[in-house]
């Protein structure tokens, strides 16, 4: 009785901040913190943006490098845990520049395009405030507000998920690489660089184990063949000849800088259960650059790479 009582006030307070915007429905966590743009019916598709916020309150302390416990050989992160050691328990604080309208700008094409909005989750907070894309601790420092934006912003992940299951789906983590040399856009399937260099990849350790497992393509093909994500930003020939990693001109990336899939990769793709998959899609700053300038060609690609893949797949 009351776990529904409990559930009646969640839905009510949900409800209260119901917003309509333009053609889609937004719905806000606790002070805008944490955005869902709720997508079309028939979309099979979820982008993510926890890295874009530039919300800075004043009432949520800033994140800070952990305490390294000796005893344990374990970070604690918590204000209070004693002296922040950045070298055992670094914590990055940088934004993810031109990310939140990078994904708002792919659903926007998308739309145009096939009719239909993708569910867009949007952190609002800065990086320095709230992250995303880490388990709840390093997220949130066991601060309460915070906490609660972190919280949220993963039930609307549920949410949109619980919108296209059983059906399969795909989530789209949007993120941009800070410092890789490269400047290469990085695919995370949550597969190691070592796997990627040595093929020795398994599609059960996938963070798209489902549909690896119910297509009749093989999985080199969905990873960094010629069925691959990889395979269809390369043919829509992005900016600066930008280069992508897994794909099949550059099936892995040797000593170069590489990101597998953080924490909303490993999470809600279907590697540990359901129908949803997950790539997280590292930008280079030069692509994402061009949206200072007003530049939707980057966005414009992508978009059409997603579309070209959803529909072989999904
Ligand atoms: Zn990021």
């Amino acid at each position: 009785m009351m776990m529904r009582v409990k559930l009646f006030l969640i839905l009510f307070n949900t409800l209260q901040c119901m917003t309509l915007v333009t053609g889609y429905r937004t719905r806000f966590g606790m002070k805008q913190y944490v955005e869902y743009q709720i997508g079309s019916v028939d979309s099979k598709l979820i982008l993510t943006a926890p890295h874009g916020g530039s919300l800075s309150p004043t009432t949520m302390p800033n994140r800070t490098h952990g305490c390294f416990d000796n005893e344990t050989e374990q970070c604690i992160y918590r204000h209070n845990c004693g002296t922040p050691t950045r070298s055992k328990c670094k914590v990055l604080m940088a934004t993810d520049t031109n990310t939140r309208n990078l994904a708002i700008l792919i659903a926007d094409q998308i739309e145009a395009k096939t009719g239909k909005r993708p569910h867009v989750i949007l952190n609002n907070l800065g990086r320095w405030k709230m992250d995303a894309n880490r388990d709840a601790d390093q997220a949130a420092f066991g601060v309460p507000e915070t906490k609660r934006a972190y919280d949220e912003f993963h039930e609307f992940v549920n949410n949109a998920k619980l919108a296209i299951s059983p059906s399969s789906g795909l989530l789209l983590d949007i993120h941009g690489v800070q410092s890789h040399p490269e400047a290469w856009v990085e695919l995370g399937y949550r597969l190691t660089k070592s796997n990627l260099n040595k093929n020795t990849v398994l599609a059960e350790y996938s963070s798209i184990k489902n549909l690896a497992a119910t297509s009749s393509y093989t999985f080199e093909q969905i990873l960094r063949g010629d069925k691959s994500l990889g395979h269809f930003m390369l043919r829509e020939n992005l900016s600066f000849n930008s280069r992508v990693v897994p794909s099949p001109d550059t099936p892995s990336p040797g000593s170069g800088g590489y990101y597998r899939g953080g924490y909303i990769t490993k999470h809600h793709g279907s590697r540990y259960a359901g129908t949803i998959d997950a790539i997280q899609i590292e930008s280079p700053r030069p692509l994402r650059d061009l949206l200072y300038n007003g530049d939707k060609a980057y966005a414009i690609d992508l978009a059409n790479a997603v579309i070209g893949f959803l529909g072989v797949h999904y």
